[in-house]
């Protein structure tokens, strides 16, 4: 069963934010691992297929390549619960490594922005309730200046390459 690795310093709980959520269940300090994304490698094709049985629990990798479970059974122990917020807490090393932006205290949810790691031309409202919310997120939000500043070195290591071409 391809489960992705979550920190025994978190726990999922109900989240203010959307359903459950991942929390620290111990203070983090900065830079620490809180999750790893594991899971099959899926094409766009695929995914497309089996989006429904999944819903929203594999995580982008490349510009046609997603990770995470093929499964409604696999979905439990695949997803992360890392709901997104427009002022994230966690951000993104490598492609499937999540690690914390800032120190956490116990009892904060932990959160990413999807801008970190999708390029889609999806749309989608947010509420997630942080000051600075966009209202409305779209799978382009990666080339947004400010979120460049901000998210430097913490976007995906293919959305970093399209920022940064080496
Ligand atoms: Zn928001």
């Amino acid at each position: 069963m391809p489960a992705s690795y979550l920190s025994p310093k978190t726990r999922i709980a109900r989240s203010p934010i959307h359903g459950r959520g991942l929390f620290a269940s111990k203070a983090v300090r900065k830079g620490e691992i809180v999750a790893i994304k594991g899971g099959h490698v899926l094409d766009r094709r695929t995914l497309q297929r089996i989006r429904r049985r999944i819903a929203e629990s594999y995580l982008q990798i490349d510009d046609e390549f997603y990770i995470g479970a093929v499964t409604g059974r696999e979905v439990r122990r695949n997803k992360m619960f890392i709901n997104h917020s427009c002022e994230p807490n966690v951000g993104i090393r490598g492609q499937i490594t999540f690690v914390t932006l800032r120190g956490i205290k116990a009892g904060e949810e932990l959160t990413y922005d999807w801008a970190m790691e999708e390029n889609s031309p999806t749309v989608t409202a947010c509420r997630c309730g942080a000051r600075r919310c966009r209202k409305t997120l779209t799978g382009q939000d990666w080339r947004i200046p400010r979120l460049r500043r901000r998210y430097r070195g913490y976007f995906s290591a293919y959305i970093q390459a399209k920022i940064d071409p080496r």
